[in-house]
């Protein structure tokens, strides 16, 4: 049997592909609706559809409501025809997720990253969980990964910060991951493969104008799409919002600044923040500081701890200010927020949501809704990893299917945003 990927390969830059995306994209749709879309003359439209039945990709899923006659027949895709890997790779967890044609997770692995999670042995354990999942890899067009830090074109992760592991700098992670596995990879930051997830099949839904996902743990990262395409900040840099200065006379970061948001609101910054109040006000607690890790901080935030809940709020109102600069800058139809500070500390995201809102509108009822947790939750990354590759395989723009997309949307930004 013919690989997936070489299907599609073969139907490259025709109207087959045109096709057989809006099917994808609206299906169950109608012969004279895709017609209406591409205005292909119908009986080049049947041939196709004919074509892409018998090839597999396409199936008749039932009939529309007739509008005197015959009812017309609707076409969906087959979503089993491929499948696609999505892998998130974050400082505290990696998540790889098998997805089918329709964004459909079937199958997923998820791993705590300790001090044991070099780059050799994560990309090991990924591999052994892919050969062991029951899809032909025949049918797998290729694994898209969301990662931390910036991004060489040919996938290189430049200067990780904060992993719990050694090895993380300078990491060959396309090249490593394409000898493991013989399968096509494309790499990027994870922040953007999260806002291309929502907008793939979540919250933001293919929304137009400005959309944006912010994930918070060991750093802030942020991705941003403008009508459908991935804007990329200065540099590259997926943590700019991070290093947004909420307090110009505020502590040191990592950076070399001072007061910027990351060094008030991540989990780094909560830790240090939660045991120096122990510290203080709590001389007798018999919790060992330096044993302290961020599920004890989640588990009394849970409870109600005094102390838990003051942390918790200072942090939120800090990325209050940054939530409300933000908004007022871009103009966004949704910021959505994730992460494991966000998930695991709910208190902090509706006490931030709350505040930013009232910066934004005073004590008013709220206008517009702008801030929401989306839908996919920690499995973001992962579905909009698989959605740059299936992208990626239809389109054949290669490695640098997320740059170019960036290109043509930076000069629509421009005019977008003024
Ligand atoms: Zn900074």
């Amino acid at each position: 049997m013919r690989k997936a990927v070489d299907i599609f390969d073969l139907m490259r830059d025709t109207a087959k592909i045109k096709v057989y995306e809006i099917i994808r994209e609206y299906g169950p749709i109608t012969r004279a609706e895709i017609k209406h879309i591409t205005g292909m003359k119908l009986t080049t439209l049947s041939r196709i559809l004919d074509e892409l039945s018998d090839k597999g990709l396409i199936m008749q899923t039932g009939f529309d409501v007739s509008g005197g006659g015959r009812r017309p027949v609707l076409f969906a895709i087959v979503p089993s025809f491929a499948y696609a890997v999505g892998i998130d790779i974050s400082r505290t967890y990696t998540k790889a997720a098998l997805f089918d044609m329709a964004l459909k997770m079937v199958d997923s692995y998820t791993m705590d990253m300790d001090e044991s999670c070099t780059p050799q042995s994560v990309i090991e354990r990924l591999a052994a969980w892919l050969d062991g999942t029951a899809v032909d890899k025949d049918r797998v067009l290729g694994i898209g990964i969301g990662t931390v830090g910036s991004i060489t074109p040919d996938g290189i992760m430049k200067h990780s910060r904060d992993f719990p592991s050694r090895g993380w700098d300078m990491v060959p992670i396309k090249h490593m991951m394409e000898t493991y596995t013989g399968l096509p990879v494309v790499v990027a930051n994870g922040a953007d493969c999260a806002v291309m997830g929502e907008y793939s099949c979540g919250k933001a839904a293919k929304r137009s104008g400005v959309i944006a996902y912010i994930i918070i743990g060991i750093g802030i990262r942020c991705g941003i799409m403008v009508d459908g395409a991935v804007v990329s900040g200065l540099n590259e840099q997926e943590d700019a919002f991070g290093h947004m200065v909420v307090d110009i006379d505020g502590k040191l970061c990592g950076c070399g600044n001072y007061g910027c948001l990351e060094t008030y609101c991540s989990i780094p910054a909560i830790m240090t923040s939660y045991a120096s109040h122990i510290k203080k006000y709590r001389s007798n607690d018999d919790l060992p500081l330096s044993r302290l890790v961020f599920r004890d901080f989640c588990a009394a935030l849970e409870k109600g701890d005094e102390i838990a809940l003051r942390v918790a709020d200072d942090s939120a109102a800090y990325l209050a200010a940054g939530l409300a600069n933000f908004a007022r800058l871009l103009n966004p139809q949704l910021i959505m927020l994730g992460g494991p500070l966000i998930n695991d500390c709910h208190r902090i995201y509706d006490v931030a949501v709350e505040m930013a809102y009232k910066r934004l509108y005073g004590n008013g009822s709220v206008k517009t809704h702008i801030f929401d947790e989306g839908l996919l939750s920690n499995q973001a990354v992962c579905t909009g990893a698989a959605a740059m590759i299936i992208n990626t395989t239809l389109y054949r723009s290669g490695a640098n299917a997320m740059r170019e997309s960036r290109d043509n949307t930076n000069r629509l930004s421009r005019i977008k945003l003024s």
